[in-house]
């Protein structure tokens, strides 16, 4: 069993150790010490990083036996029985420790107001979660989670001592600890003053202050519990920036103060959805108009007018429209495509007064075309890829097809 140095002091970052064992596992090399500073990935917590002699811890992992296992970016050249020097990262010890202590104090928050009990924490590399078994409305839960960070952040204001010591399972019965052990020889509880008792194995700040601030960033229900995502500390002061460069980003670009933002966007939208009608009915304008145009000028075959159009900058949206405008006058086949340098679009209509099939028509085309397509007798859609060949094509089944 490895010598949990984290345990006695968080805040140590640099030990020495002798080597008891080394090894590999699925191609990773790793080191056992007789003792670490190193915490291992659990308890929702992911484990520290940092160096060992030259080489980087890039995990500590613990084992069934108690064996902490860490983890490096190469083979290393200290052998069993060599005295080694290692460093933990402070900066990503910190981090977690802001995290994992601040989830301490919320989720006594949550349990003081409302005594709803935490069922399950994890850490990530942008973001912490806790699930918290909270009955309550949709409609309260936004309130309600408000009163428990401002509950959690005078905790943390206030700078109260965090105490971490050993009791026996008998010793611990006797405190009112939060949530059950899962250590059976010994319990090893995380006190905040006059706050919250907890049996805990990871790495906690010696007072609340350092936990800088905790900052709810959302929630959502996930299996009859409210899931809720915070940020503490350093990730705190980086959400924030990444929040106010956001909003300053928009006011500069709205030109409007923040508190105009959310007005001038939906202003915006409102805006959007009346030039989006307007525009619809132009373009029906536009193109019951452009139709008499093509037809006025369209040559009469086999007792039909025949309009083939090929478009360089249309939405299919507007070919099938065009389309419809034509065909709603009798005996018309409209024969329309857009292209650009890789594809075509195509749109086959006819009116309802002429035999001829606008899917056999689409399909000989695209056929010929490398495409595909297909519809019905009075209306068929494809798409084909040579391009080059799209107005022959056209061309050619007008004159040929009955
Ligand atoms: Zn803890």
């Amino acid at each position: 069993m490895t010598e949990k140095l984290y345990w006695r002091d968080s805040h140590l970052t640099a030990f020495t150790a002798r080597i008891v064992d080394a090894g590999e596992h699925a191609g990773k090399p790793y080191l056992v010490l007789d003792r670490t500073a190193f915490y291992p990935t659990g308890g929702g917590q992911p484990s520290d990083v940092g160096r060992l002699g030259r080489l980087r811890v890039v995990e500590a992992a613990i084992e069934d036996d108690g064996r902490i296992l860490h983890y490096l970016d190469a083979a290393p050249s200290a052998r069993i029985g060599d005295e080694i020097e290692g460093e933990i990262d402070p900066k990503h010890r910190c981090e977690i420790m802001q995290q994992h202590t601040g989830q301490h104090i919320l989720s006594q928050a949550f349990f003081r107001l409302y005594g709803a009990e935490t069922r399950g924490f994890r850490i990530s590399d942008g973001i912490a979660e806790i699930d918290i078994a909270l009955d309550a409305n949709i409609s309260e839960v936004p309130r309600a989670i408000e009163r428990a960070e401002d509950l959690a952040d005078e905790i943390v204001f206030e700078d109260r001592e965090i105490r971490t010591y050993e009791l026996t399972p008998d010793q611990a019965a006797q405190l009112p600890l939060r949530k059950e052990s899962f250590i059976t020889d010994c319990v090893r509880v995380v006190e905040i003053d006059d706050f919250d008792f907890s049996p805990c194995g990871g790495t906690h700040a010696k007072r609340t202050g350092e936990v800088g601030l905790i900052a709810v960033r959302g929630w959502e229900r996930a299996k009859q519990m409210i899931r809720i995502r915070f940020v503490c500390g350093v990730r705190a002061l980086r959400d924030y920036r990444e929040a106010n460069g956001i909003v300053d980003a928009l006011s500069r670009r709205l030109t409007v103060g923040r508190d105009e933002i959310e007005a001038s966007i939906v202003r915006l939208g409102d805006e959007n959805k009346a030039l989006s009608r307007r525009v619809r009915d132009l373009s029906a304008m536009a193109a019951k108009a452009e139709a008499d145009e093509l037809l006025a000028a369209a040559g009469e075959t086999r007792g039909r007018r025949t309009v083939v159009r090929i478009f360089d900058d249309r939405s299919l949206d507007e070919l099938k429209l065009l389309a419809h405008r034509l065909t709603e006058q009798t005996g018309v086949v409209a024969l329309l495509a857009v292209r650009d340098a890789a594809s075509a679009r195509l749109v086959f209509a006819r009116s309802s007064d002429l035999q001829v099939d606008m899917s056999v028509w689409m399909r000989e085309v695209c056929t010929k075309l490398d495409g595909r397509g297909g519809g019905k007798p009075d209306f068929a859609q494809g798409g084909a890829s040579r391009v080059d060949l799209l107005e022959a094509e056209l061309r050619d089944i007008t004159e040929h097809t009955k």
